[in-house]
């Protein structure tokens, strides 16, 4: 299956399927990427042991010279750190301007291995080849960078892959719980934009929790269907994109806490959608069957809900004024009217948020 993703400069396109890497010659050649353009594998230390090797040889075998370059797996190395070490790796494999980086991983190696693309002698083109199920997020859409101690994704910037190879024969490897995170940016997906997507997600969660291929590949397909409409219409967030941060200011000031070792990416933004239905209530009104099937549908996922309280109210608050949307201190968050329809309202009280955090800090279930 294949999407694209249009912008005003430029578009690019989706692939999600089975044994795709072996076809990577040929859609670099497509792309107009020539064997004599020098390939860099920039990947983590738990993906290179297993599916570095396949990608190079594929690429070494229709005559590309690749190297690959590995940093160590998690978020607390979405760092700074790594980033000047990749770029010296980068230099020293030769890599030109004309040079180009695959990102292989989740989301973690697309934005870091994109920020690399992005700096590297002022911005080289990339691949990304997302290994997770919830890098179907995070390989579409151009959003690249690393964190800072003080919040996540602060050093970024926007830059827009040359295309995506999404090889679902991967993910037969993932931890049951990445498995589990990577449903919470699908289920986000659902919620923000096509209720008929939810109803999908909940008729069908058993068979995508087993990894069931053809509903595997269908959820993928979906969600990058919805993030594909959003960035088209939207590429540098000055207005609808924002949407796609529904869940991310609870999620992000989690992460943020508890110092990116606690929670994944995917679980805080499962209890920040959780919030984000009970703050809707609060703000707009919406019904209380937004927060009950939101809880359910996540909870059927065994996504979490809650926050573990150890994480202070007060850091909490500090973290989410911080975040990206806010301004001038006050608090911004994507709620929600009804199931399906999001938007960034600002200006919440503080009330309101640290009353939602009561109600989603009852442990981790
Ligand atoms: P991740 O990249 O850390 O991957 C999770 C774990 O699974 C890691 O240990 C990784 O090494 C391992 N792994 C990856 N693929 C595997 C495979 N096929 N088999 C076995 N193990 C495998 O985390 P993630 O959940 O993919 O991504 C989370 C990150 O994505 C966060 O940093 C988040 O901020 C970012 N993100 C970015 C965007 C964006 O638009 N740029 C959107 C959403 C999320
Ligand atoms: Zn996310």
């Amino acid at each position: 299956r294949s999407l694209t993703v249009s912008l005003d400069q430029s578009c690019y396109s989706i692939h999600i399927g089975s044994g795709l890497y072996r076809l990577l010659p040929e859609l670099l050649q497509k792309a107009g990427v020539g064997r004599d353009r020098k390939l860099m594998i920039i990947t983590d230390s738990e993906v290179a042991p297993r599916y570095a090797d396949r990608v190079k040889s594929c690429l070494d075998f229709a005559g590309y010279e690749t190297g690959v370059s590995v940093f160590p797996a998690g978020e607390s190395n979405k760092n700074l750190q790594q980033l000047e070490r990749l770029i010296g790796e980068c230099l020293q494999f030769g890599l030109d301007r004309s040079s180009l980086i695959l990102a292989l991983g989740g989301g973690v190696v697309g934005d870091v291995a994109g920020f690399v693309a992005a700096t590297y002698m002022r911005g080289i083109p990339f691949i990304q080849l997302p290994t997770t199920l919830l890098a179907h997020d995070s390989s579409v859409g151009g959003k690249v960078g690393v964190n800072h101690p003080l919040g996540k994704n602060y050093i970024g910037s926007f830059h827009q892959p040359v295309m995506v190879v999404f090889d679902v024969d991967v993910l037969h490897t993932l931890p049951k719980r990445e498995i589990v995170s990577g449903f919470a940016e699908v289920v986000k997906h659902a919620l923000i934009w096509d209720v008929s997507f939810v109803k999908w997600l909940e008729e069908n969660t058993e068979a995508l929790l087993s990894l069931e291929p053809a509903k595997v590949e269908e959820a993928i397909y979906r969600g990058c269907r919805v993030k594909a409409a959003v960035v088209s219409q939207d590429e540098k967030e000055s207005g609808i994109r924002a949407i796609l941060n529904y869940g991310h200011t609870i999620g992000h000031a989690l992460e943020a806490v508890s110092g990116y070792q606690y929670y994944t990416h995917g679980e805080a933004v499962a209890i920040g959608m959780a919030g984000a239905a009970r703050l809707s209530q609060k703000v707009l009104g919406s019904s209380p069957e937004l927060i009950t099937r939101t809880e359910e549908l996540l909870q059927a996922f065994q996504l979490p809900v809650r926050y573990d309280q150890a994480w202070l109210e007060r850091d909490m608050l500090q973290a989410m004024k911080r975040d990206k949307k806010a301004r001038r201190g006050e608090y911004a968050f994507v709620l929600s009217r009804s199931m399906g329809q999001v938007e960034l309202i600002r200006g919440i009280e503080e009330v309101h948020v640290s009353q939602v955090l009561k109600e989603i800090g009852g442990g981790t279930g």
